[in-house]
């Protein structure tokens, strides 16, 4: 599968690098304003790919994008001092005005995979500029919330995070809404199989993980400027669920016509991913605040986005 990557900065390159180690791609093609940094990446990436699997990867044009499959937006402009997150966001769609007609003249059939942040409202700007078909355009969106989520309940019950359920929905940022309601492990639900285990889970626990969850951006922000390891892990993830066509179930954002009484907004529900893109929006069962907490979350992101023009 051909993949371009729109935006070689941290995320970006950080997303083809574990792409190439994970063999989720037979072509990578980077792009970015800075075609310096561009080709940089893909050379470095490149000698990563003898201790990885076959993959061809280079710097390029749009016109490279010839043929992609899936088109990683991970493109953006940074914060400038004294801006507000609005103003920052306007300049951004201007940034997504330009890049998603170039993309889509060049990769007509490429799904676009948003990584940009805020992914959501990102998501919803690329939705409405590219005209495609909801399911096309995929947000990155609590991927990694609910990564970490898994992780940090695995590590806490002393079990592989892989043989954690549980859900992140919602907005990608401070409103996102940990579903304690309906994790499990091996079908057992939490609480019980803490009980089992010797290891309760009470308010304080649930509370440290939901705040390692919740504030784990800013921390690693605090430390090292920017998060990436992450979000490449995951992306690369998304990647392999559309080639392989899977039908993996994955917290992804997406154009949404209602949740929770708020209409045509994009925010991660769990979602089946295959070949054509988000296949299938699913709806879990959630508690009366859980509900409560998705609703919050939801008019949070429809102000930001009405607020927006969108
Ligand atoms: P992040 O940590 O989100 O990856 P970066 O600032 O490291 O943030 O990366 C964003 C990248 O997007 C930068 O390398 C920047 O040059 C690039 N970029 C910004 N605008 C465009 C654009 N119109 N086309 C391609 N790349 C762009």
């Amino acid at each position: 599968m051909k993949i371009g990557i729109v935006g070689s900065g941290f995320v970006g390159s950080t997303a083809a690098y574990a792409m190439a180690l994970a063999g989720s791609a037979s072509e990578i093609v980077l792009n970015d304003l800075r075609p310096e940094l561009a080709r940089a990446q893909a050379e470095d990436i490149l000698h990563a790919t003898p201790f990885a699997k076959p993959v061809h990867i280079a710097a390029g044009d749009y016109p490279q994008l010839k043929g992609a499959d899936l088109v990683v937006l991970a493109c953006g402009v940074g914060q400038r001092p004294d801006e507000t997150r609005l103003q920052l966001l306007g300049r951004n769609a201007e940034v997504f005005k330009k890049v998603i007609p170039r993309v889509l003249e060049t990769a007509p059939e490429a799904i676009l995979l948003v990584a940009s942040n805020p992914v959501d409202v990102i998501t919803q700007i690329v939705t409405r500029i590219s005209g495609l078909p909801f399911g096309r355009v995929i947000g990155s969106g609590t991927i990694l919330d609910t990564a970490r989520f898994r992780s940090l309940l695995g590590e806490y019950l002393e079990v592989a995070s892989v043989s954690v359920h549980a859900y992140v929905l919602g907005e990608h940022g401070d409103s996102e809404v940990l579903v304690w309601s309906s994790a499990d492990v091996g079908g057992v639900p939490v609480g019980d199989f803490a009980e089992q285990t010797g290891r309760a889970i009470d308010g304080t626990i649930k509370s440290r993980i939901d705040d390692g969850v919740r504030r784990a951006a800013y921390r690693i922000i605090a430390g090292k400027g920017s998060t990436y390891y992450g979000i490449g892990a995951g992306l690369a993830k998304i990647v392999q669920a559309v080639r392989d066509d899977e039908r993996r179930a994955l917290t992804v954002s997406s154009l949404t016509g209602e949740v929770e009484g708020v209409t045509d907004i994009a925010l991660s529900m769990p979602r089946l991913i295959g070949r054509k893109g988000v296949l299938i929006e699913l709806c879990p069962s959630l508690s009366a605040a859980e509900h409560e907490a998705l609703g919050r979350s939801a008019r949070i992101l429809k102000e930001a986005a009405e607020e927006l023009g969108y």
